[in-house]
């Protein structure tokens, strides 16, 4: 095999609003010869790698897919070609990000790998809501889940996580409402649990629904087709306003509207 002279930088582009990135990840895609950037990756991030050449590897629920080893195999081969290989993950790339498969593949293949990490979706949320995701007395410990397994691997534990957190964020779950609720009430969480679901978190066309469990899946169904997170538990349940992204400040600030159960 060629010897690879290239680094990989696994980079994590933040939840979408472009200043959200880090200072290391948009210093890296200037100098980046090659991108490879997923589908939820803010075009505007994209474009601050101004000389490399851009590639679209990424992947929707239920959209077009590239299989994973075959962009393993286009890392390693522009490794072998180029000096900084830019691979851009939204938030952060080692949260359901799939980056264990691309790092153990890079290192197999003896390319030198390097992680830039990212602000993660459930963050990104809880900043906008301006609600802490703990919070003394109400949520010491958070569970960061998934409902979503791969093809053949075996069943999470994520309701299990769930229902022993404080507070949990749910990712690639909006899609499930139903059987996201059916399954905790199975469980034994109270019906009356806070959710907030939050759509396009960070950007201006953010999409926040305030709900309960039992009430979920009416709530799922209002979101548009953006990628949403949603949030549960206690410290969810005092959200009596909405909050209203603030184009002149570029901020999310709060506003006087109510939010009701919607
Ligand atoms: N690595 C990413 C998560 C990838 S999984 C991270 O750290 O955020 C993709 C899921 O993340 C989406 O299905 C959605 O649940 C969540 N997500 C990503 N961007 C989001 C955003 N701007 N607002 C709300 N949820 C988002």
């Amino acid at each position: 095999m060629k010897s690879a002279c290239g680094t990989v930088y696994l980079v994590g582009a933040g939840p979408g609003a472009p200043d959200l990135l880090t200072l290391r990840a948009a210093r890296l895609l200037e100098r980046a010869d090659i991108v490879f950037f997923d589908a939820l990756v803010n075009p505007e991030v994209v474009a601050l790698a101004a000389k490399a050449e851009k590639i679209a590897v990424g992947k929707r629920c239920g959209k077009h897919s590239t299989a994973q080893r075959f962009i393993n195999k286009r890392l390693i081969d522009a490794a072998q070609r180029v000096a900084t290989v830019v691979r851009l993950k939204g938030g952060d790339p080692m949260l359901f990000g799939r980056a264990q498969e691309e790092i153990d593949a890079l290192h197999d293949a003896g390319v030198v790998v390097e992680i830039v990490p990212g602000i993660t979706a459930a963050l990104a949320a809880c900043a906008d809501l301006k609600i802490s995701f703990t919070q003394r007395g109400v949520s010491r410990n958070v569970a960061l889940v998934t409902p979503r397994i791969g093809a053949g691997k075996d069943p999470s534990e994520w309701i299990k996580a769930v229902c022993n957190a404080d507070s949990a964020a749910i990712y690639m779950a909006a899609g499930q409402a139903q059987a996201l609720s059916a399954g905790l009430l199975a469980a034994g969480m109270p019906a009356e649990t806070a959710v907030l679901l939050v759509e396009n978190a960070s950007l201006p066309n953010t999409h926040r629904i305030r709900s309960n469990l039992v009430e979920l899946p009416r709530a799922a169904a209002q979101l548009g087709d953006g990628p949403a997170i949603i949030l549960l538990g206690a410290a969810f349940a005092h959200a009596d306003v909405a909050l209203q992204f603030d184009s002149a400040t570029g901020a999310v600030a709060l506003s006087a509207l109510a939010m009701g159960h919607r």
